[in-house]
């Protein structure tokens, strides 16, 4: 142990005060009556301090006892530690001001939940969203308050990798559950009904527009046929094949706008369709042996014979179970097929997947393509997002294509794996877990 300078002085102090006790004894013939009395006077002056120190402790404040010795310097030391602790206490207090300032003033809904589900704090937010009371729910359980069934199940079932969104009376509440601590749950909620209101605004606008436009683009390209196929009887000046020859180029032209026009406005309608209703009928297993055969032979078809096609065979797909709406799915899967063969050099081979795994089914194409480089991956399931926007018009693309693939995986509760390397090829894979079924 080390002796500290404090005590070094205390012991020389000690030392030379028997000395003299005992130099004084020896005069007066009493040195351990001199001695004794001087260590009971000791003992007493070290309890006395002892007890202010104690006192002190109980009521620590900036005035410290004056005293001498080895006492001084033990209050100087507390003293210190105790302005470092108020200093620092004072420090986090205001941290913790600032942090509740700000948690009161979040736009979100906050609770803090313990590992029971019980509420241990909520800010203004939350209490407003979901009517909560500071005097009578805390302590409550959170399933208790929030009684909608879709909460109940996704709280019971304590996965919160993904937010849930439900309707709760009037509003939409987008809501999200993150662990934390030693098994504490941190829920943020927010309002979304505005924001699903405009989205649903802006899903009627497309969806009407493109009812609107279907009708004259269909009468404009009746018209374009019949020009096209028309014999014309024209005065003699202007031979009648010069004529022709002058018109066959822009009608070709025209009908192809028109063509690609169709196409774009029967899809959006597709989406449209597809985003009024958020899950579909999953009641019906998917016929995989029929789905794989049309796939097969609508690919043939639009392939004519310029890559190698590869498909499962029947032993492959016999134990693969899917559920849900089999024109939506079909569609989906042939959006992936046709992409693949349109965005792949001749020659190169092309593969229509099945297999399940202890998670779920997977199903996609896989191509020896040009691929698609990192940064353009996240974004290809955005409408009218395409890598190279020439090439898609080329290949008679519309950019909407994996946008519907999303949508239907997203009705079936599946999702949408895309895996690509320049060069080499890519991967869409759409998989369906075991718990969607
Ligand atoms: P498009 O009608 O343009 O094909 P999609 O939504 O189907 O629209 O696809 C978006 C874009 O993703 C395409 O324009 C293309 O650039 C790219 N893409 C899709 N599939 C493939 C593929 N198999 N190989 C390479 N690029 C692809």
């Amino acid at each position: 142990m080390k002796i500290t300078p404090g005590l070094q002085r205390e012991l020389i102090f000690l030392s030379s005060g028997s000395l003299v006790l005992l130099v004084l004894g020896s005069i007066m013939d009493a040195r351990l009556e001199l001695l004794s009395a001087g260590l009971i006077f000791y003992m007493f002056w070290t309890l006395y301090n002892l007890n202010r120190l104690l006192s002190w402790l109980v009521k620590p404040s900036k005035n410290t006892p004056e005293t001498l010795g080895i006492w001084d310097e033990a209050y100087y030391r507390l003293y210190h530690l105790y302005k470092r602790q108020r200093k620092a206490r004072r420090k986090l207090s205001k941290i913790l001001k600032r942090f509740q300032q700000s948690t009161q003033a979040l736009p979100y809904a906050t609770i803090v939940l313990n590992k029971a589900g019980e509420i241990e704090w909520f800010n203004p937010a939350a209490s407003e969203l979901f009517s909560l009371q500071l005097n009578q729910d805390l302590g409550q359980r959170i399933d208790n308050l929030i009684r909608q069934p879709e909460f109940a199940q996704y709280f019971s079932r304590r996965e919160f990798g993904l937010p849930l969104e439900f309707q709760s009376y009037q509003q939409r509440i987008l809501l999200n559950i993150t662990r934390y601590g030693s098994g504490k749950y941190l829920l943020s909620a927010r309002d979304i009904t505005q924001r699903v209101k405009l989205d649903e605004m802006r899903n009627d606008f497309i969806s009407n527009a493109s009812h609107e436009l279907r009708t004259p683009v269909t009468v404009m390209s009746g018209y374009v046929e019949m020009l096209r196929d028309m014999e014309f009887d024209l005065p003699e000046q202007q031979p009648e094949q010069q004529l022709e020859q002058q018109l066959e180029q822009p009608l070709e032209k025209i009908h192809q706008q028109i063509q690609r026009m169709e196409k774009i406005i029967a899809e959006l309608i597709e989406l449209a369709k597809l985003e009024t209703s958020a899950v579909a009928d999953k009641s019906q297993a998917v016929d995989m042996r029929k789905l794989i055969d049309e796939i097969r032979s609508e690919a043939l078809l639009l392939d004519q014979q310029k890559h190698e096609l590869d498909f499962p065979v029947e032993t492959d797909s016999k134990h693969i179970e899917i559920y849900g709406e089999y024109n939506e799915l079909r569609m989906a899967f042939s959006n992936l097929m046709s992409n693949a063969i349109r965005y792949t050099p001749e020659n190169a081979s092309i593969k229509f997947f099945v297999h399940t795994d202890e998670g779920g089914v997977n199903i996609g194409v896989k191509d020896q393509g040009r691929g698609i480089s990192y940064e353009h991956i996240p974004r290809l399931t955005e409408r009218f997002y395409r890598v190279d926007e020439g090439r898609s018009r080329e290949k008679g693309g519309t950019g909407l294509g994996l946008a519907i693939v999303k949508q239907v995986l997203e009705r079936h509760g599946a999702s949408l794996f895309i895996e690509s390397t320049p060069g080499e090829g890519s991967e869409f894979r759409c998989y369906f877990p075991a718990a969607s079924e």
